[in-house]
């Protein structure tokens, strides 16, 4: 985006990428439907950006989500907002809209580097040069007017965004925030009983809480834990957590439309004699993997009693030990400090450069909030750029 951005100014624009073709997380995040942004009101949409929405509203004031639909339909991929006001390409894939971009690029001049890892600054030019790996494995030195790292964070490292440049930054004295994983799933020391039957399984219609905050959803049991949307989105809440007392507390609801009184009362009047706790749990619409959570909760001793059953069903406890590792959640927590960049996003310690989408300390939720701030970041540098 700065690129295209500056390219169109005028100016002459070349990018790296230590991969043989460009945007494969672009394209690995189309893989299950390219969520590129949300239809809220603004001011929500700012506020999903947690305490950096006040640092990343310039960026979304100068490239908001209407500015985003609208660049996506001039690349001819008009967008559609779905149900739950994510909003979609019409092809719900990555592909068309890349390769249109990609066209876009080089009719504009960009000219793509692939395989050149970035290595850092030219030692002997104080910070006027910067060093790649070429693929055949020759270190090469290119002079800059003006560059932009837009390296991203850590997680899929296999699609190019490694965290390497972490350390290459710090080296320069750039504070940097220890990259995390956020908007992933989490570790749970289940029973070989619940992960034979159960792993693979949603569990309908939940409300994931975690602190008081809960959450609605189809969380789904993993052999090592839980994953998906309502679990993801409490990512900031877990890693607080668990920061300070070394695990995290998760309740689940599974009968989220109904209050305890309701819960119990149902639970009264579908009970019979001959039943089973199993399937009066059953007649009382808990799921097979439901129940299942409620046995690995209790040690398979479930209560008989209503009350206790009812306040169980509304709030099966789980206990986190971790997040789910780095590498396959889909976004990080952490990056580049504010401090170290002035309102621009020009680095203060080192002349000309700018830094752009996730090596920035941002998180936010999935909801097309990601990629948002990505561009608008991208969009902004650009424009910054083209002025000066
Ligand atoms: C499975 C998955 C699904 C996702 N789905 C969505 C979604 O639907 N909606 C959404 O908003 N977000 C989604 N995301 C998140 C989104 O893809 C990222 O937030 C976004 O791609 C980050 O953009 P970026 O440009 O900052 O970094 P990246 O897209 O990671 O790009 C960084 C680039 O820098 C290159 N690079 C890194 N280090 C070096 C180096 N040393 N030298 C040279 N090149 C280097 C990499 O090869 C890479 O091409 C998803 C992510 C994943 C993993």
């Amino acid at each position: 985006m700065v690129a295209e951005t500056a390219a169109a100014a005028g100016h002459s624009v070349s990018i790296f990428d230590q991969r043989r073709s460009p945007g494969r997380k672009f394209v690995l995040a189309g893989r299950g439907g390219l969520n590129i942004t949300h239809s809220e009101p603004i001011d929500a949409f700012v506020d999903r950006y947690g305490p950096e929405a006040t640092l990343l509203k310039a960026a979304l004031d100068c490239f908001g989500p209407d500015d985003l639909r609208k660049w996506a339909a001039d690349l001819g991929e008009s967008t559609f907002v779905g149900s739950s006001g994510r909003v979609f390409p019409e092809s719900f894939r990555s592909v068309p809209l890349l390769r249109a971009w990609l066209r876009r690029l080089d009719e504009l001049g960009v000219v793509f580097h692939s395989s050149h890892e970035w290595l850092g600054w030219d030692g002997d030019r104080q910070h006027k040069a910067m060093t790649f790996r070429d693929s055949s494995g020759t270190e090469v030195s290119h002079d800059f007017d003006v560059a932009v790292l837009a390296l991203g964070g850590s997680s899929w490292p296999k699609v190019g965004s490694d965290g390497s440049w972490v350390e290459t930054l710090r080296a320069e004295g750039i504070e940097v925030a220890d990259l995390s994983p956020t908007n992933c799933g989490v570790v749970v020391a289940w029973t070989a009983h619940l992960t034979d039957r159960f792993a693979g399984q949603p569990v309908k219609n939940a409300a994931v809480s975690v602190a008081g905050t809960s959450v609605r959803g189809d969380p789904i049991v993993t052999m090592a834990g839980l994953e998906g949307g309502p679990v993801y989105a409490h990512s900031r809440r877990l890693r607080e957590q668990i920061e300070a007392d070394g695990f995290a507390e998760v309740t689940l609801d599974l009968l989220p439309d109904l209050d305890v009184g309701d819960t119990v009362r149902r639970l009264v009047e579908r009970r019979k004699k001959k039943r089973s706790t199993s399937t009066w749990l059953d007649r009382c619409g808990i799921s097979p993997v439901g129940i299942g959570l409620m046995r690995e909760a209790t040690a398979n001793v479930l209560p008989t009693d209503p009350d206790a059953l009812g306040e169980l069903i509304k709030a099966v406890p789980l206990r986190v030990e971790s997040l789910a590792p780095i590498d396959r959640a889909i976004s990080c927590a952490g990056g580049v400090c504010w401090s170290q960049v002035d309102d621009h996003l020009a680095l203060n310690a080192i002349s000309d450069t700018y830094v752009v989408g996730e090596m920035l300390d941002w998180e936010a939720p999935t909801g097309g909030y990601l990629l948002q701030a990505v561009f608008s970041t991208g969009r902004y540098v650009g424009e910054k750029i083209s002025l000066d």
